[in-house]
């Protein structure tokens, strides 16, 4: 089968390798949808190397249809339609003994750290208790965006945001749109995007932003103080891994509220922990979306949450590879690229 592999930071491409047979308790998947993530090029690019072992088979926002099952498997059949947590868990551990598999103690990142071989392939192998069954009414390309919703509900939920609520979503890639819908969802009454790309941030006015402002013209910090009155925000959720905006989070959410971080930071400097002490702000973290899936999903069903619209191109899997080393180039008006396999 074909499959992308990052083979080391600046090399990748596009490989033949055997279709893996499933263990008992595993499944094999025909994947049918895969987002490029920023962390896909980010992996490319040589950020988090220490935490990777290559070569490494990326794509972690996934959908697919069961192709072949374990001997032990009996809740899935070939043709069910499926997607796949980004985390695989080991099913043995203490925790995973306790039904908690989201704190497994052996996770495996899928197609990132700690990799278990990711889906920008034909077939993807999983761990039957890592899947999920896709209801009829929600397509593949849809499912493909249930991860990075997943990463955005985790946020939104665990703050949690209130109706009534005053929202500052930071970064305006698949997860802070995302952000800004499911805001919208659960009654956030001031819904502010911060990006520096107007079309980005159109496009979260059209999701459920009742404001924006661009860093490229704007001061974000009295932006933001204009809006809220001075108040600030109840939740800033932070996503451009850009430490500024981080800094200014801290500084523009209300006291006693929440900094939902959810960004890698690929440089640290020294963030003002001093005012997250002065406000008493609360914070919490949601990376991953583990054990979120289901919410996700039922916002779909119901109508409520369509992602479709992130979607700006769609490639093969073949000129995925270029899609990956050029995804932070002109990306202006850039947001999910989905590989579609034919
Ligand atoms: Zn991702
Ligand atoms: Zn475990």
């Amino acid at each position: 089968m074909k499959a992308i592999r990052i083979i080391e930071p600046g090399e990748i491409r596009l490989c033949e390798e055997e279709i893996p047979e499933p263990r008992k308790d595993e499944v094999l998947c025909r994947v049918i949808c895969v987002g490029i993530c920023g962390t896909d090029h980010g992996i490319y690019n040589g950020e988090f190397s220490d935490m990777i072992t290559f070569p490494l088979r990326p794509g972690h926002e996934w959908s697919g249809v069961v192709e072949r099952v374990g001997s032990d498997v009996t809740f899935y059949k070939p043709g069910d339609r499926v997607v796949g947590e980004s985390g695989v868990s080991c099913g043995v551990c203490t925790e995973c003994t306790k039904w908690n598999k989201f704190h497994c103690e052996n996770t495996l990142s899928v197609g990132t750290v700690n990799s278990w071989d990711g889906a920008m392939c034909e077939y993807v192998l999983y761990p039957a208790r890592d899947l999920i069954k896709l209801p009829d009414n929600i397509g593949f390309e849809q499912a493909a965006l249930i991860e990075p919703a997943a990463n955005a509900i985790m946020a939104i939920h665990d703050a949690p945001v209130y109706p009534g609520d005053t929202i500052t979503v930071m970064g305006t890639g698949s997860i802070g749109i995302a952000a800004v819908a499911l805001a919208r969802i659960y009654g956030a009454h001031k819904i502010i995007s911060v990006g520096r790309s107007d079309y980005k941030l159109e496009l979260c006015k059209k999701m459920g932003a009742t404001h924006t402002i661009n860093t490229r013209r704007e001061n974000v910090r009295e932006a933001i103080a204009e809006i809220t009155s001075g108040a600030g925000a109840h939740v800033s959720v932070e996503l451009s891994g850009d430490h500024n905006l981080l800094d200014d989070c801290i500084y523009s959410t209300k006291p006693g509220g929440v900094l939902a971080l959810l960004a890698f930071y690929t440089e640290f400097h020294a963030t003002n922990f001093n005012d997250v002490l002065f406000r008493k702000l609360t914070i919490k973290t949601a990376g991953g979306g583990w054990g979120y899936f289901d919410k996700v999903i039922r916002l779909m069903v119901s109508g409520q949450l369509d992602l479709l619209p992130i979607i700006t191109s769609r490639v093969s899997l073949e000129d995925a590879v270029s899609e990956i080393v050029n995804l932070k180039k002109d990306n202006s008006e850039k947001i999910k690229v989905m590989i579609c396999m034919n």
